[in-house]
């Protein structure tokens, strides 16, 4: 049974069917994997993700559809239906004890796609990759690197975290109903460590933030009431860099020797 999709849900259903594969052979599954799917819908990319691997806990928090989905994925033993906002899901609870670690799927609504990466990169411990598709537009901001334009402090953020890369692009048309944008398949992969050494994280990411809040600004003008100025000439001399740099011009090792200092 079809039901009326929800608009601000960002129901958008994946049904061109070699798409769904070719993310399925995107994802690598082993038999021994476990994996989380975001905003499940009607379960027809959970159904085949069951299929190669060990378990799969399919999230989706339109209890509408919920009821739909148990329908659909009747009869597989190792997919587990929850309905819950992914905003609310407590990972630790559920893959705490788990000695390895989850793949993280998600066809995700576009509207929340910010705060879904945060919630999940706080639980970045317990997980080994996330494959999220998104709008090309996101998709581009987070692997951006420094001197393209679209290189930004969420950049930095999903960066300092994870290795990010565009893995391909989808067509509005594979979807129903058809999205206004284009989407792309973006994969995370969490690292052991952070990128860069920082011994003040919050104040890495103020400096981050800070920066890019006036990005058309030299550096030293969006961080003015920051950094002291002597403390930024200082790094300007003992980094050799130039003192009319651009923040999107700044790597994270910069932004992180800047801290550091
Ligand atoms: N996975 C399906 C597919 O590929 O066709 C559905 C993708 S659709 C773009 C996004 C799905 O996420 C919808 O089923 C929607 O109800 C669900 N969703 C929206 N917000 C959510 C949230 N905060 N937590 C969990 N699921 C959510």
């Amino acid at each position: 049974m079809y039901l009326k999709p929800k608009k601000r849900l960002g129901q958008n259903f994946l049904v061109d069917k070699n798409i769904q594969r070719k993310l399925i052979t995107a994802y690598e599954l082993k038999a021994s994997d476990c994996v989380l799917e975001i905003g499940a819908g009607y379960g027809e990319l959970t159904m085949l993700i069951a299929h190669d691997a060990a378990f799969v806990y399919a999230l989706e928090i339109d209890p509408a559809l919920c009821k739909t989905l148990r329908d659909n994925t009747q009869g597989y033993a190792n997919i587990k239906i929850i309905n819950q906002d992914i905003l609310r899901f407590n990972l630790r609870r559920y893959f705490g004890r788990l000695k390895n670690k989850i793949k993280v799927v998600g066809n995700i609504p576009y509207y929340i796609t910010t705060p879904i990466i945060e919630h999940l990169l706080r639980y970045r411990d317990k997980i080994e990759t996330i494959f999220i598709t998104l709008q090309k537009e996101f998709a581009k901001r987070i692997t951006a690197h420094p001197g393209s334009g679209d290189y930004s402090s969420f950049s930095c953020f999903v960066q300092y975290y994870s290795i990010s890369g565009i893995l391909f692009f989808i067509k509005k048309t594979s979807f129903s109903p058809i999205p206004k944008v284009d989407s792309c398949v973006v994969e995370l992969k969490i690292r052991e460590k952070p990128a860069v050494q920082v011994k003040n994280e919050k104040l890495f990411f103020r400096i981050i933030r800070s920066a890019f809040n006036q990005k058309r600004k030299t550096l030293r003008n969006s961080l003015d009431g920051v950094i002291p100025l002597r403390k930024l000439s200082r790094f300007f001399q003992v980094y050799n860099i130039d003192r009319h740099i651009r923040p999107e011009d700044l790597t994270l090792r910069d932004f992180a020797n800047l801290a550091n200092l």
